[in-house]
């Protein structure tokens, strides 16, 4: 009878290592506590499912011990994943910065091939099926993958299932932190601006030391920030909360304007337009909310006609639309988050093969591990290597060629 693996959890690294186990010939069960498998895959990306980047390096993932990832990507890579999906017929395409997505540009083509490919393959499939005796699972099958995920997005399944399992075999938890993940301000401002977007640049302050900037996207929530300069902070500044240390927000609402040209443009406009309030004024420059937000925060009526503007309040304004502070209290939580830093100690996992140094045939991949990677791409990359690294350990321990 032919070799078993069971594996806990249909997400990406999950399904897979499932696919890679039975195109060796192993006979392979694969749990999934949801109804469906790929939950993630699904809303990816925003739908699109931002699959794997071209450039793949140990500088992309966060982790106690970042070079862990080296041996997986330098065995299983972008070209290695390319080459795979283009044999199931699922291209790919590649923006400038590297990033690929699938070519239909849709999530599902994804989720659905590969769940389709592992049935075709003979993988049997137990949706709602929550496993939660690790120790009696372990039983049932000659190598087992845990490839649980995080808590990120719990209610896609994000949970700490993998981290205890892996507890009650002697390992390390690093602590989980949400990554990826929208900011919460402490500011009687920003709520009012709730669905203002902006393309701006924002700076990470850590006890008022600058320590990233990033430019994209910014939309103000009733919580506080999103979108994609933000999420790029979060992991900073997410790590920074969890060990008690102060956290601000410094926005550049405009970083194509030095503030000279700013306090310049502003008392120019003023005095070509002496009937424009100074609302009117900042309207011409930035979306009326955020315009509103800026003349509050510096409890200057929205009214105020340009005529009476001077030049110590020109500046007054210019500074607070180049250098606008806030006070981060909190990241939005594991709920909202993409991904989750921390995770299972990686020094207790063989890079090699994925396999717990504590217990033998018992293999992690994917997000349950303590790796996490920036926006790119790059957490699915490192789903994808883990198993593929696992499952050729597995084939080699199971004598299988
Ligand atoms: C909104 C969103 C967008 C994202 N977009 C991207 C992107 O575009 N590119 C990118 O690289 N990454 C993206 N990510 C991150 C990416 O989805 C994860 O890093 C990746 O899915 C991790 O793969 P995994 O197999 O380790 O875990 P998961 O894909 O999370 O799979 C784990 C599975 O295990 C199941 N499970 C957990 N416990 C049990 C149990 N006890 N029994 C049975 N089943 C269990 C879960 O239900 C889940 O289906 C995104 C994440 C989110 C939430």
């Amino acid at each position: 009878m032919a070799k078993s693996v069971g594996i806990i959890g249909a997400g990406a690294s999950g399904l897979f290592s499932a696919i890679l186990s039975a195109k060796a010939g192993l006979r392979v069960e694969i749990y999934e506590q949801n109804a469906k498998p790929a939950k993630k895959i699904l809303v990816s990306g925003n739908g699109r499912c931002n699959i794997s980047n071209t450039h793949l390096s140990s500088n992309d993932y966060f982790s106690e011990n970042p070079s862990f990832v080296n041996y997986a990507l330098e065995s299983f890579g972008f070209q290695e994943f390319e080459k795979f999906t283009q044999e199931l017929g699922l291209l790919l395409t590649t923006l400038e910065d590297g990033r690929a997505y699938p070519l239909s540009n849709e999530a599902k083509s994804v989720a659905k091939i590969f769940e389709e490919y592992a049935r075709n393959l003979g993988v049997v499939f137990h949706n709602e099926c929550k496993i939660t005796d690790i120790k009696e699972f372990m039983q049932k099958y000659d190598s087992v993958i845990v490839a649980t995920g995080s808590r990120a997005g719990s209610h896609l399944g994000g949970n700490s299932d993998g981290e205890e399992f892996a507890l009650l075999f002697g390992h390390t938890i690093i602590p989980a932190y949400p990554s990826l993940v929208q900011l919460e301000l402490d500011s009687k401002i920003a709520h009012k601006m709730s669905g203002a977007k902006i393309n701006a640049e924002v700076t990470l302050l850590i006890n008022a030391q600058k320590e990233q900037s990033c430019s994209g996207d910014i939309l103000f929530t009733a919580y506080g920030v999103s979108g994609f300069a933000i999420l790029d902070l979060s992991q900073m500044a997410s790590q920074a909360l969890c060990n008690y240390q102060a956290v601000d927000i410094s926005i550049n609402l405009l970083p194509h304007f030095t503030m000279q040209k700013l306090a310049q443009h502003i008392a120019k406009v003023a005095q070509q337009m002496p009937a424009f309030t100074l609302l009117d004024i900042l309207v011409g420059l930035l979306p009326s909310k955020i315009a509103s937000g800026v003349l509050e925060s510096l409890d200057i009526a929205p009214n105020s006609k340009g005529s009476a503007i001077h030049t110590k309040l020109t500046k007054k304004i210019a500074n607070q639309l180049c250098n606008w502070r806030f006070e981060v209290s909190d990241t939005h939580g594991f709920r909202h988050a993409e991904v989750s830093g921390g995770g299972i100690d990686t020094t207790e996992i063989d890079e090699k093969t994925m396999m717990s140094r504590k217990r033998k045939n018992l293999y992690f991949t994917g997000e349950v591990l303590d790796i996490v990677g920036r926006r790119g791409g790059y957490n699915f990359a490192f789903a994808w290597a883990s198993a593929f690294v696992a499952v050729e350990s597995i084939k080699k321990e199971l004598f299988i060629h």
